[in-house]
């Protein structure tokens, strides 16, 4: 076999384990947070970025083998920003021969005309979309909404709230929209990026660029990503073990009087979530908690292994 056939099986194998992992997330979310029922009529949101070109590559190919019957509709928001190349993502959706719909809408005329020059243009310009897309999803008489947010957006959020917000608070798998009429569902929620970066270069998306709107990048989320891109680096690990405390969350050990009953403790109460045990010393696994062993983290975690060995 010449190297070249090599180099091409290898990167074959790759995508398909890259593939059946994404299939398996997204599977598991599904079934944990019920994000897909009988006879559901799905709107993809499609930016023309990876994230959700991922999505729907995924969605499509877990219909084929769905024990229930769904239907996807792939939606773009064309918000006629300058340079937005109109015939990158119909021509895609033509070959792959998914119902779509491409919503024209000059958001970005409206958000130039209503922001002063170099103030923040993204809160006005997604609540505009928002509003599209519900109204929208009304108008194909979709049942859900499906968001290309995957593990590490929610994780960004969490840090995002605590940092600048002073909130415990991130962004869920799964929502009642805020007019109360559709169900959002987050079907990448257990995805890591660095996956669905690898995956999408593997496949050859079309990407659209997402600086069309000129807009300057959000610089606090810009500094968790950085931090959380570090840690991942350094401490292998740590990024599934925030996730996995973000579906293990014991209100009787925070401090939020609104969601567990503080003063309700006297004399003679039952013990709550292990009371002070929690507290005593206990032993952390090595592995953290959460962490799917990844070719590219091996190196790191031998080498985290060894220093901890010599200690
Ligand atoms: S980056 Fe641009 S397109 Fe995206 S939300 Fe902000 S203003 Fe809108």
């Amino acid at each position: 076999m010449q190297e070249k056939d090599v180099v091409t099986q290898k990167k074959q194998y790759d995508l398909n384990k890259l593939q059946k992992r994404l299939r398996r997330n997204v599977g598991q979310a599904i079934a944990d947070f019920n994000m897909i029922e009988e006879g559901d009529r799905i709107m993809v949101c499609l930016s023309g970025g990876k994230d959700s070109y991922t999505m729907l590559d995924i969605l499509l190919n877990l219909k084929q083998s769905a024990p229930i019957n769904f239907s996807l509709v792939a939606v773009n928001l064309d918000q006629k920003q300058p340079g937005f190349p109109e015939h990158i993502l119909p021509a895609y959706l033509e070959a792959l021969g998914v119902e779509y719909k491409i919503v024209e809408e000059n958001t970005y005329g409206i958000v130039k005309e209503k922001i002063p020059e170099g103030k923040t243009t993204c809160s006005l310009c997604s609540r505009l979309r928002r509003g599209i897309l519900y109204r929208t999803a009304t108008e194909l008489g979709c049942t859900k909404i499906a968001l290309g947010h995957h593990r590490d957006d929610m994780i960004q959020t969490l840090f995002l709230n605590m940092f600048y917000g002073g909130k415990l608070k991130g962004m869920p798998p799964k929502l009642m929209s805020d007019d109360g009429k559709h169900v959002v569902i987050r079907p990448l929620a257990y995805c890591r990026e660095k996956d669905i970066e690898r995956f999408s270069e593997a496949r050859g998306f079309p990407i659209i660029p997402c600086n069309l709107c000129g807009s300057q990048p959000n610089l606090q989320r810009a500094v968790i990503k950085e931090m959380l891109r570090d840690w991942d680096k350094k401490y292998p690990g740590r990024i599934e073990t925030m996730f996995s405390a973000m579906q293990n969350v014991v209100p009787s050990h925070l401090a939020d009087h609104a969601l567990f009953d503080f003063r309700g403790i006297r004399h003679g109460s039952a013990v709550v979530d292990g009371g002070d045990l929690a507290f005593d010393r206990e032993e952390l696994p090595l592995q953290p908690a959460g962490w799917q062993p990844d070719e590219a983290d091996e190196p790191v975690m031998a080498e985290r292994l060894n220093v901890l060995e010599i200690k």
